[in-house]
């Protein structure tokens, strides 16, 4: 590890930090340390660093804005590459856009109703990255990121970049091909919007953000949806028919607001979100006989 820092560090990939505490990095605020987290500065940084962790067969992990990340207490071994500024570029070619895989989702959703694009507007309050949103297809509002994809452009392990269309990223309900079958990073996508009026996409998309306001704990630090809708049934319906809203386990709470939510209430750890999510799992498949999956992302290594 020590070899691997010293070559990044002289290879001026982007910031480097080490040992950086991942709750910095993470909406829950929840997170043991990196070993070396990177902020690479453009796409060839990126390229770099893999290349390196491949030479030095370090573990590698990639993370956007850690809005879908549960990062457990003892962090995480190797290298994290964090894809923000140095990959945020944004190219408006009529209707077709191509965008960084850093890119702030709600930045984006907020700049093309200006310019009067539509395809975006159920993103509105969607706080990822766009990488972190190919690889998840978030969606909300009956949308979703595979309606507008056109083509990702990916950074394969092997080193290899290749542009995948619509179809060979296998999307479906809050899934792609980058989960398990092909992991790799999304540099940038394309996307394909259509030309429509300013203020019906503007207002459509405050009526979004309103409805989350209204029915999710918005502003309080938490990661989204913990668990996927195990349809025709859904989550939140599931665990505020248990009567589980407001149960806290340590410093993590099943918002009093939405039961999918699961909010730090005040010095949580990832252990307590932990049991919280068996705990629920348990009780639901008790009274429903129903399994319930998690939609956050659980990684790194927890505390014995
Ligand atoms: C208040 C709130 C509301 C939310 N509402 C919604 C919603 O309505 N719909 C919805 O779908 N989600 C929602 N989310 C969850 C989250 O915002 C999305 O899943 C988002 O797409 C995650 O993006 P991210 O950049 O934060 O990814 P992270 O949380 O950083 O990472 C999530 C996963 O994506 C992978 N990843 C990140 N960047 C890349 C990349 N460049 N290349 C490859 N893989 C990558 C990571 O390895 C990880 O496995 C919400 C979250 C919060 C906190």
């Amino acid at each position: 590890m020590e070899n691997l820092k010293k070559e990044l560090l002289e290879a001026q990939v982007g910031k480097v930090l080490e040992n950086e505490p991942l709750a910095n990095h993470t909406t829950m605020k929840i997170g043991g340390p990196a070993d070396l987290l990177i902020i690479p500065k453009d796409v060839d940084a990126v390229k770099h660093i893999m290349d390196e962790v491949k030479k030095h067969r370090a573990d590698w992990t990639v993370i956007g804005r850690g809005s879908n990340l549960l990062v457990l207490d003892k962090g995480i071994r190797g290298v994290v590459l964090k894809l923000g500024a140095g990959l945020d570029h944004l190219v408006i070619n009529d209707q077709e856009i191509t965008v960084g895989g850093g890119y702030s989702v709600v930045r984006l959703a907020t700049s093309l109703s200006k310019q009067g694009l539509s395809g975006l507007e159920f993103a509105a309050g969607i706080p990822g990255s766009i990488g972190g949103a190919v690889y998840m297809n978030a969606g909300a509002h009956g949308s979703d990121i595979s309606r507008i994809l056109v083509k990702a452009r990916i950074l394969f392990e092997d080193g290899s970049i290749e542009w995948l269309t619509n179809e060979e990223m296998k999307f479906s309900y809050r899934t792609s091909v980058l989960q398990k079958e092909r992991p790799g990073i999304v540099l940038e996508a394309v996307f394909q919007l259509k030309q429509d009026d300013r203020e019906k996409i503007t207002k459509k998309m405050q009526q979004n953000k309103d409805y989350r306001k209204e029915t999710q704990p918005y502003n309080r630090p938490c990661a989204g949806s913990i668990f996927r809708n195990p349809l025709p049934e859904y989550a939140g319906q599931l665990v505020e028919k248990a009567n589980l809203k407001g149960y806290q386990i340590g410093g993590a709470r099943i918002s009093d607001m939405h039961g999918n939510f699961i909010v730090n209430a005040g010095g949580a750890t990832a252990q307590d979100v932990l049991d919280l999510i068996q705990y629920i799992q348990t009780k639901i498949k008790e009274d429903y006989n129903v399994d319930m999956h998690t939609e956050v992302e659980i990684i790194g290594e927890a505390s014995e």
